[in-house]
């Protein structure tokens, strides 16, 4: 292999998006690459850089991203990613040209792989003639019903107008109902409308790399290939491929680990809703006291921003803590992959972003669903009914509603059932991933590919 000779030859540029459920996959994604003999430069935002000092192998190259502290504050992610592309394009084309003038014709550049958000790096790639191809981080399911909400645009029923159609079934589309359709919570619909047909359109780019695998997505993957003129590669999941690929931006506290390690096989619920869904003060008390009234041990991460207040831990209530006691661990970032595969998990609270709801999948570790925003409805909803591992908590938080829901999934015949679901489908996951899965075949094809660049 080129590694052991030291010869890498082929040099591919990745353009990750600078939030956590972006950046890992792509990470993931080089780590499998470089394992395959090509060298690796990820050209990366000022703004949620990641640490180069977790991929030494790596070269990293930062560009200005225009973003101002007001931007970033604003939380408004839509926003943020329509300013990343105005300002982002012009740094990075500069910086191809540097990397190609500096380059050596043993070490050129192959391609540009970017995620699907950061569009303008098609367009440098494309001036400067190199190949580009696209990442997918979300589901498929979420890819066709974003093509939906532009087919509701279209024939004028967005907004929503209408609050009583939302728990109606989507044509085409069941079991999605229109409330689980990936709206974003962030500013005006229509600025997410706008963005839709740029995140799914595949413009010049040669393929699409995509984070799902065929065992769970086989009708929508089909679906979407028939209306794309490009090959679709479903990949994942990426981080089965790449074990070893850190990416975390917090520091994880791995003190839970030791604490798991006390407690009985499927007993813990771990709670946990990524890296940018946050609660108010009030339904964290909720939650916190039906945590607590289930009995049910649970290691919680409360991320330092996951409330929209200030900060996080510091806000439960008011002797919650000792209430607790060892029956519960409240860390602010969790190893999450490591506690999934831990026998003491049975059970996963989750907002379902995908990497979280991939991750659940392949430890067999059915969810309590409570989704916030955009792809997470969807996901949420293919766990309840699609593939039934799990059951979407959808009313306001309320403590006597937690408990039930907690009881249900770790210690009813019903959450007995999911978690025999979430077995079978982690066996399925696993084939998927043998030599001959569909997965493994899917990346070999790929790579057959992309050594013909
Ligand atoms: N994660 C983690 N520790 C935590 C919480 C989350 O390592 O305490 C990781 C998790 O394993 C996943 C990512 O952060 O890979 C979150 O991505 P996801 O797509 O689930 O949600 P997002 O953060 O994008 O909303």
């Amino acid at each position: 292999m080129e590694e052991e000779q030291g010869q890498r030859r082929k040099h591919v540029v990745l353009v990750p998006c600078p939030y956590q459920g972006h950046i890992t996959p792509m990470l993931q994604l080089g780590t499998i690459l470089y394992s395959k003999g090509f060298s690796i430069t990820v050209v990366h935002t000022d703004f949620n850089s990641p640490n180069p000092s977790n991929h030494p192998k790596f070269s990293f190259q930062s560009i200005p991203d225009g973003l101002a502290d007001d931007d970033i504050y604003s939380g408004n992610i839509i926003a943020i990613i329509m300013h990343l592309n105005a300002n982002c394009g012009a740094p990075f084309h500069k910086c191809l040209v540097q990397m190609m003038k500096q380059q050596m014709p043993a070490d050129e550049i192959v391609c540009i792989i970017y995620d699907e958000l950061m569009y303008f790096a098609e367009s440098a790639a494309n001036q400067l003639k190199l190949r580009s191809i696209i990442l997918r981080t979300n589901s498929a399911a979420t890819q066709i019903s974003r093509i939906a909400l532009l087919q509701r645009k279209e024939d004028g029923s967005i907004p929503l107008q209408d609050p009583s159609n939302l728990a109606d079934p989507v044509p085409r589309l069941q079991p999605l109902r229109f409330k689980d359709l990936p709206f974003s919570q962030f500013g005006l619909p229509e600025n997410f409308l706008q963005l839709i047909p740029k995140i799914y359109n595949v413009r010049t780019s040669k393929a699409v790399i995509w984070n799902t695998m065929n065992c769970i997505e086989q009708s929508s993957l089909s679906q979407l290939q028939q209306q794309c003129n490009i090959p679709i590669f479903p990949v994942g999941p990426l981080h089965k491929f790449a074990p070893s690929s850190p990416g975390s931006l917090l520091k994880e506290d791995t003190s839970c680990i030791s604490w798991l390690n006390n407690q009985a096989p499927n007993s813990v619920l771990y709670v946990s809703l990524g890296s940018i869904v946050s609660m108010d003060k009030k339904e964290l008390k909720e939650m916190a006291w039906g945590l607590y009234n289930s009995k049910q041990p649970f290691l919680w991460v409360i991320r330092p921003s996951s409330t929209s207040a200030s900060s996080g831990i510091e806000l439960l209530p008011e002797g919650f803590e000792e209430a607790v006691g060892e029956n519960g661990c409240v860390v602010k970032w969790a190893p999450q992959k490591d506690v999934l595969s831990h026998i003491a998990v049975g059970g996963f609270w989750s907002h379902c972003g995908w990497n979280s709801t991939l991750e659940s999948i392949c430890e067999g570790v059915p969810m309590i669903c409570r989704p916030g925003f955009g792809d997470q409805r969807v996901s949420a909803r293919y766990v309840s009914h699609v593939w039934r591992i799990g059951l979407q908590l959808e009313n306001d938080l309320e403590k006597g509603e937690v408990e039930k829901a907690v009881k249900q999934l770790m210690v009813e015949k019903e959450g007995q059932e999911m978690r025999q679901r979430a077995k079978n489908l982690k066996e399925d996951v696993e084939l998927c991933i043998k030599e001959s899965g569909s997965s493994s075949s899917s990346l070999n094809k790929f790579l057959e590919f992309f050594n013909l660049f």
